[in-house]
């Protein structure tokens, strides 16, 4: 057998090392065309923040482990320029410049993909720079020491530009972010980004949402930023973390079936339409395990995986993906964002029957040191309170329990399984309801009818008069900021307070608390003395989440901006 695979990092790289552990005799080619293979590139946001010291850390494995502990055969700039499928070569351009052909019976693409650059008059200048390689890293560390860079301008509002935000402050420069849409990072949903903007403010960084840039202009040394909203703004350099674009154009131009944004269509054992060739990793088209559907999910974990698979079916072990949830994680400076599964938007987009709560206990026991409140949101078919999706922001015990939920939604559990499942506690980890736990009681609470749920965004579609909001806070809690219209009446004084509701018997009374946990105290006494009662679900939390400008003011967000403005360039 002899397996060419094409790219050497994440997911060609894991392939190459699984091929041999499969066969030892086996003839395996890796070509790379850049200088390194199987480097960390999750790993160069924190390289240039200085928090990884070593950027020889970086370099997972060298090529000179790949020839000797796996007899792998690894040309590096070695870039294949064709793949001729009648002859079963490819073609490819060596280091020195030489073309040859090289055989296989078995080939594996994983070329990644590719940052991309949006047809912006001005892109080309050198002080637009991006992050994936090696190289790029160099040139952002160098543009920061060489040339003193003091401010910065990202471009995309995802992962890898929050990431680049956080680090580039940490080197001490003056940062701001641009994003088209009307939230950061995407795969959340648009209430629960609001609390990742929030730290980005709390930062002192500057973001600006629904805007675009117009175009770039070189200033000699640095750039000028011409936005859509008219707007001018001086950097010393921009990184464009606008998103990654399949590199899927080798394997489109030999004729294999190509799939979303120039993607590489396989099935679930990562064959493409060639049985000769498979393709890995972010250049490939895959399918979400919640519904079937085909998508993309440009991260290492799948990456590795859809190699497993690959080679073990290769090498006649009978393995199949599963299929993709996103599962994903950012630091973003003291907070911690993660999510697994479908979101509310997709869910929403496909029609699908869901319900959802939010939740916002702490990390671990109250009493012990170091508790802090996470917000997490789970999504669930409504018919089968099956698990779907979830999505938790806090300083810690984040990616716990999304891991968690993750687990879940692979064995397709239901919110009650949530609500039963017995993790691990000890003060320090968790609590005895834990997070996990604490979102299926509250799902299933609502199931049952022991306590209806409802939520901030549902509020609007209905007519004022069928309902009151009843804010079960301290008065205290409440003159610091309620909901427009809401009634207060302290959880602790209800039941000698229940005349004044009388006149609403008729109304549905709709109950917040901070978080939830009163409220749904004050449901179950109202309840119990016939009132139709819900709890709105994440209560106050996370009413400011759907309206931050109510809770937090829109000052600080536009001084933050006229200040990145203004700030003459050094
Ligand atoms: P890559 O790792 O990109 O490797 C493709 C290789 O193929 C490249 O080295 C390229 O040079 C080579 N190549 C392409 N075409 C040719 C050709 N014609 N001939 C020869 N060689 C070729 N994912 C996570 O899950 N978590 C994270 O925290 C995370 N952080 C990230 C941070 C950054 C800055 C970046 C850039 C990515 C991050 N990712 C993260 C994504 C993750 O790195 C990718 O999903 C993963 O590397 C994809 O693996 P791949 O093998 O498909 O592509």
């Amino acid at each position: 057998m002899k397996l060419v695979i094409i790219g050497g990092v994440a997911g060609g790289a894991a392939s190459a090392a699984r091929a041999r552990r499969l066969s030892e005799d086996a003839e395996i080619i890796l070509f790379e065309r850049g200088e390194y293979i199987s480097f960390a590139n999750c790993g160069l946001p924190y390289c240039v923040g200085g928090e990884i010291k070593n950027r020889s850390m970086l370099l997972v494995a060298t090529p000179q482990l790949f020839r000797q502990r796996f007899r792998i055969d690894v040309r590096l700039k070695s870039l294949v320029t064709s793949i001729n499928r009648e002859r079963k070569t490819v073609s490819v351009t060596g280091p020195d410049g030489g073309a040859y052909e090289e055989s296989y019976d078995k080939l594996i693409i994983s070329t990644g993909a590719e940052p991309a650059r949006p047809p912006i008059p001005g892109i080309d200048s050198p002080q637009i720079l991006s992050l994936r390689t090696i190289p790029d890293m160099d040139r952002i560390i160098e543009a920061i020491e060489k040339k003193n860079a003091r401010k910065a301008l990202v471009i995309g509002g995802g992962f890898i530009g929050l990431e680049m935000v956080e680090n580039l402050k940490r080197r001490g420069l003056e940062v701001a972010v641009i994003e088209m849409l009307d939230q950061v990072m995407p795969p959340f949903d648009h209430e629960m980004a609001a609390l990742i903007r929030n730290e980005l403010e709390n930062n002192n960084i500057a973001v600006w949402l629904n805007e675009r840039v117009n175009a770039f202009e070189d200033t000699g040394g640095g750039v000028r930023v011409a936005l859509q909203s008219g707007r001018t703004i001086d950097v010393d350099f921009v990184l464009l973390a606008t998103g990654v674009v399949p590199e899927g154009e080798l394997a489109g131009k030999s004729g294999l079936r190509m799939g979303i944004r120039g993607s590489i269509v396989v099935d679930d054992r990562m064959k493409t339409s060639d049985p000769d060739i498979y393709a890995v990793g972010d250049a490939v088209q895959v399918f979400r395990f919640a519904d079937g559907s085909s998508t993309l999910i440009p991260l290492a974990g799948p990456a590795a995986k859809e190699a497993r698979v690959a080679v073990n079916t290769i090498f006649g072990i009978d393995t199949r993906f599963r299929g993709v949830q996103g599962s994903s994680i950012c630091r973003v400076f003291g907070i911690t964002a993660a999510c697994t599964g479908l979101n509310e938007k997709t869910l929403r987009s496909l029609a699908q029957p869901y319900g959802k709560v939010y939740v916002h206990p702490a990390n671990h026991a109250g009493y012990y040191p170091g508790a802090y409140q996470m917000t997490l949101k789970v999504l669930y078919n409504k018919n089968t309170g099956v698990v779907l999706g979830a999505q938790c922001i806090g300083p810690d015990g984040i990616d716990k329990r999304i891991d968690v939920i993750s687990m879940a939604i692979q064995a397709k559990m239901t919110i009650r399984d949530l609500s039963e499942a017995e993790l691990c506690y000890a003060p320090p980890f968790g609590s005895s309801k834990d997070p996990v736990n604490f979102a299926g009681y509250v799902a299933v609470n609502d199931e049952d009818g022991v306590m209806p749920l409802t939520h901030w965004d549902q509020l609007d579609e209905r007519n004022p008069d069928d309902f009151i909001l009843l804010d079960t806070r301290t008065s205290m809690e409440y003159n610091g900021g309620h909901a427009p219209g809401a009634v207060n009446i302290p959880v602790d004084a209800i039941r000698n307070r229940l005349d004044e509701l009388e006149p609403y018997r008729d109304r549905e009374i709709l109950i917040y608390c901070a978080t939830g946990v009163r409220s749904h105290v004050a449901g179950c006494i109202l309840k119990h003395h016939g009132f139709r009662a819900a709890n709105i679900s994440g209560g106050y939390r996370t009413y400011c989440q759907f309206h931050p400008k109510a809770c937090t003011g829109e000052t600080k967000i536009q001084e933050l901006q006229e200040s990145f403005c203004g700030t003459p360039r050094q």
